[in-house]
């Protein structure tokens, strides 16, 4: 039996390089090797306020995108996490086992609630929904960008705490970064990562992007004083449309200081415009194909909820059955 992987991305706003790198551009590379769960984590985002019909609509947009990139959905499957509600109900469960201090100190609720006076408690829970979305399917591996390691390591301990109190229940997970692009950076703030809810017109390149837009956005990306490329001493905006470039060419070190070593900011920023341009516009011919047919995408998603809910359903029986809560069997 092959190992199962779980994978998801909120529909929080437009899927950007650094979702594709840290995320999806592996899961199409490991498709074929594991079980694959690939799911659109809808609960999650409205953990901050989206407006309904944009929400709608990314939910459909995010699928076709994972489509896009090469998911096939013959083999893996693809699904919404609303619509197994078995989610939210293991959820209720795993935040019984929680403590709070755990959820407190996580890096993201704390960057995430920084600025705000009022602070819904879906922020603060939402690593045991996440939790929850890993543990329902028994998944043993989690591709993540770097940014969710943390969250990671939480579901780890979460199940670890859950096993010792009720008996062995759940396979826990470990995650599985790539090499390269774990973590790409704003483009017009280097020192934070990539992130689809952060504004500025220029901090994120989307997958779907005009060719235009993206050369834009790339050759006003953040540098720094020096005129050129020195491996040593660049800093994290060089350092950052280096990795991007890396990321999509799959050089390795040797090949990506042999190329770029002494070469000015300007050309470099042109290489890494056109290597992105390049590899998104196939992306985005498929994108546009797989849209055409509307009922095709709410198929897909169909067909993956119908697959995976006797697993999430199997799992709560147990977790029922462990914790003495009412079953028939
Ligand atoms: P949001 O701002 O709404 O949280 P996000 O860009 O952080 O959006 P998520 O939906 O939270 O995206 O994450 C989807 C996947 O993309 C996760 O696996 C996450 O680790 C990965 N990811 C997110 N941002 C980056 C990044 N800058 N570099 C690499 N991977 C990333
Ligand atoms: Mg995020």
């Amino acid at each position: 039996m092959k190992a199962r992987v779980l994978s998801g991305m909120q529909p929080s706003g437009n899927l950007h390089i650094g979702n594709y790198l840290g995320a999806l551009k592996n899961w199409v590379r490991i498709q074929y090797d594991y079980e694959c769960i690939f799911c659109i984590v809808d609960l999650h985002a409205v953990t901050v306020y989206q407006p309904p019909e944009q929400l709608r609509a990314k939910i459909l947009e995010i699928a076709a995108l994972y489509l896009a990139a090469g998911v096939d959905p013959k083999h893996s499957s693809v699904m919404v996490q609303s619509a197994v509600p078995a989610h939210a109900e293991l959820a209720w469960m795993l935040t019984c086992v929680t403590p709070v201090g755990w959820l407190e100190r996580m890096t993201q609720y704390k960057a995430k609630t920084a600025a705000q006076e009022s602070i819904g408690d879906g922020l603060l829970q939402y690593p045991v929904l996440m939790a929850a979305d890993i543990l329902l399917y028994q998944a043993a591996i989690v591709p993540v960008g770097e940014d969710q390691s943390q969250h990671l390591e939480l579901t780890r301990d979460i199940a670890q705490r859950f096993n010792s109190l009720y008996g062995e229940t759940f396979t826990v997970p470990s995650g599985s970064l790539p090499a390269v692009g774990a973590r790409v950076m704003g483009l017009d703030d280097p020192e934070v990562k990539m992130s689809k809810s952060a504004p500025g017109a220029g901090h994120a390149v989307a997958l779907l992007d005009e060719p235009a837009v993206i050369r834009k956005k790339i050759l006003r990306a953040t540098t720094d004083s020096s005129p050129a490329v020195e491996f040593a001493t660049a800093g994290p905006g060089v350092l950052n449309l280096l990795g991007i470039y890396q990321a999509f060419s799959g050089w390795d070190n040797a090949q990506m200081e042999g190329h770029f070593t002494g070469m000015r900011y300007g050309d470099l920023k042109k290489q890494v415009a056109e290597i992105v341009v390049s590899q998104l516009e196939p992306f985005q011919r498929r994108y546009r194909e797989i849209v055409s047919d509307p009922g095709y995408v709410t198929g897909v998603l169909r067909e993956g909820a119908a697959r995976v809910t006797p697993i999430a359903h199997s799992t709560v029986e147990l977790v029922k059955r462990h914790m003495g809560l009412y079953t028939e069997s």
